[in-house]
């Protein structure tokens, strides 16, 4: 059996994330115009074809209650593909 390797593209190759991609973060502010605290639940709020590996602007930040929008911010999605085990799995008989 020859040897299994995972290479990354060397250079600047752009990658993107699904139309509705979910994150198990959730965004906290509080509405800069009238105090109220706000959530970003990104579990249940996709982002759509966010660059990975990159940063990006995020503009959807509304306060729930006065609809004040805030100025956008800058996140970036970090993801990597790990070869955990070169081990491949015996055919079941
Ligand atoms: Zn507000």
């Amino acid at each position: 059996m020859s040897e299994i390797k995972l290479k990354r593209y060397e250079g600047n190759q752009s990658f993107e994330g699904d139309k509705r991609t979910y994150m198990p973060y959730i965004l906290e502010w509080k509405c800069s115009k009238c105090g109220h605290q706000n959530q970003q639940d990104f579990g249940d709020d996709y982002i759509s074809y966010p660059p990975l590996g990159t940063p990006f602007d995020y503009e959807y930040l509304y306060c729930g209650e006065c609809e004040h929008e805030e100025k956008p911010i800058k996140l970036q999605i970090s993801m990597e593909l790990i070869l955990v085990s070169s081990k491949q799995r015996e055919d079941e008989q």
